[in-house]
């Protein structure tokens, strides 16, 4: 007998044991009556070429959150007690690139995208000596330190004695500019030597942003880094030193955006007081240039099929089948904005809760890359918290495999909207399509113009979002909390949310 044939007979029979195990445990919920055209033509739409890429605070992202609003209104979802409709809106500003500038140190010019960033501010055109303020970060001896710096060019080193990271160098950032505009100064510059390369700074600091406003951070003040690698601008830190600088600045304009809330009421009397929030971003990364990734005249549009219509497609497959069979808890069923350009509609969602965080007992986040395995589900997370169980039936229900933790080199945990709930306490993994490794398959579609709907495995895509909604279901039907598991990260923060 040939071994091939009587491995294809193994799995033959263990096909059909499945399926039968399958009918048995999900048969009787709407999620498994759901036709594939819904997943279908869901993804056909959030992923059309006419949204563009659904970029944060663009039409075609608004078109997003329009078309998800009114599913949610056909589904018989309502919105939270209070708010008007559907949308929590949010004033996010598009903060164009500068278009020029210069920086003359002796005999060195230094320009625009070379070796001179302008993170912030309106138009300068300064010149005159420099007061050098140490980090700028405070009045001590290596700040301020008493001196007058009004109207002046301000030079600061970069980041500051703690900053490691990416995040603490930025954070450090931000303070100093709110700092220097508190002092009236004219402008400020940050001698730069970080550990981020200078040519990434350069690439991210020299386009298009997407921001929420802060209080004070956002002052007008002029704010620029220059590259002073190896020192080569060490001078600056001298009294006595005059320089030219010049920019055009940034330009402010306002990209509303907005997260897409609806409600599920829960069955059960008591635990409907309980709010699972089932969430994904609907927001991708735009067109052409927007996307920093390589486009053609041909493909220009970063469709983000897999990052994350993927993702809005099981939310609203979720929506469908809690409503149309509710579960003892309540379920926030949150399309987030924003999450290419920084975690935005979530971190937003996370400091202005519709529903009371304390009753918000858990985050079933779906987010992705892409897939390379159509046999599994990836859920960042699933060790960490009470609902692996939950989370393995689910996928089961459906003949798919759950993969726990992938990629652990890329720190997933903390780059997708769950983290903006979990470092506020709420439990919350990241459910993902299917991957391992973030290998060359994965490196092909992510962020690059060619993820479009068209190259999808629309069975895959629909047995990923039966399964999410399964999951999100037996995790809202629980008889007790699932919880952080002890020692994690976020566990203490949950102890103090939830008392
Ligand atoms: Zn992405």
């Amino acid at each position: 007998m040939n071994p091939r044939l009587s491995l294809l007979t193994v799995a033959l029979l263990a096909a059909t044991t499945s399926l039968a195990q399958t009918k048995k445990t999900a048969a009787s919920f709407p999620e498994q009556r759901i036709p594939q055209a819904e997943s279908e033509a869901h993804m056909r739409f959030l992923a059309a070429d006419e949204l563009q890429g659904r970029r944060t605070g663009s039409i075609g992202n608004q078109i997003a959150a329009r078309y998800i609003a009114e599913q949610y209104r056909l589904m018989g979802l309502k919105p939270v007690t209070g708010q008007a409709d559907f949308y929590q809106r949010i004033a996010l500003e598009r903060v164009g690139m500068a278009s020029s500038g210069v920086f003359v140190t002796g005999n060195d010019s230094l320009k625009l995208g070379k070796d001179l960033v302008i993170m912030a501010g309106g138009p300068v055109d300064l010149s005159g000596e420099v007061v050098y303020a140490g980090y700028g970060l405070g009045d001590a001896e290596d700040g301020y330190n008493g001196r007058d710096v009004k109207g002046r060019i301000v030079v600061v080193q970069g980041g500051s004695p703690e900053a490691k990271g990416p995040q603490e160098i930025f954070r450090a950032s931000n303070q100093k500019r709110k700092l220097a505009a508190e002092k009236g100064a004219a402008a400020l510059v940050e001698l730069y030597s970080e550990s981020i390369p200078w040519g990434m700074v350069g690439q991210y600091f020299n386009r298009e942003q997407i921001a929420l406003p802060v209080a004070g951070v956002n002052a007008p003040l002029t704010h620029a880094w220059i590259n002073n690698t190896n020192n080569k601008f060490g001078r600056l830190k001298e009294v006595g030193q005059r320089v030219v600088f010049r920019t055009s600045g940034r330009p402010k304009t306002a990209a509303p955006s907005m997260n897409v809330a609806g409600l599920i009421e829960g069955t059960d009397p008591t635990l409907k007081n309980e709010y699972v929030i089932v969430s994904a971003h609907f927001d991708h990364i735009g067109v052409g240039k927007q996307g920093g990734n390589a486009y053609s005249p041909s493909d220009s549009i970063f469709n983000g099929a897999r990052d994350n219509a993927f993702g809005t497609v099981g939310l609203l497959t979720a929506a469908k089948a809690l409503i149309e069979q509710r579960p003892k808890r309540s379920v926030l069923v949150l399309a987030l904005t924003g999450e290419e350009v920084g975690l935005l509609g979530s971190r937003y969602y996370a400091e202005n809760p519709l529903l009371p965080l304390k009753q918000t007992i858990f985050n079933l986040n779906i987010d992705g890359a892409g897939y390379n395995d159509t046999t599994i589900v990836s859920v960042i997370g699933l060790e960490r918290t009470g609902a692996k169980a939950e989370i393995e039936a689910g996928a089961r229900a459906f003949g798919l495999g759950v993969f726990a933790e992938p990629a652990p080199e890329q720190g997933l945990f903390d780059r997708s909207d769950n983290v903006s709930f979990a470092a506020k306490g709420v439990p919350a993994p990241t459910f993902s399509p299917g991957f391992k490794s973030f290998d060359a398959d994965i490196a092909k579609y992510y962020h690059q113009a060619i993820d479009n709907p068209e190259s999808l495995d629309f069975g895959y895509l629909h047995k990923f979002c039966q399964a999410y909604a399964h999951t999100a279901r037996l995790i809202a039907d629980r008889p007790t909390r699932p919880f952080w598991i002890a020692g994690d990260k976020y566990e203490a923060v949950g102890k103090e949310l939830y008392k």
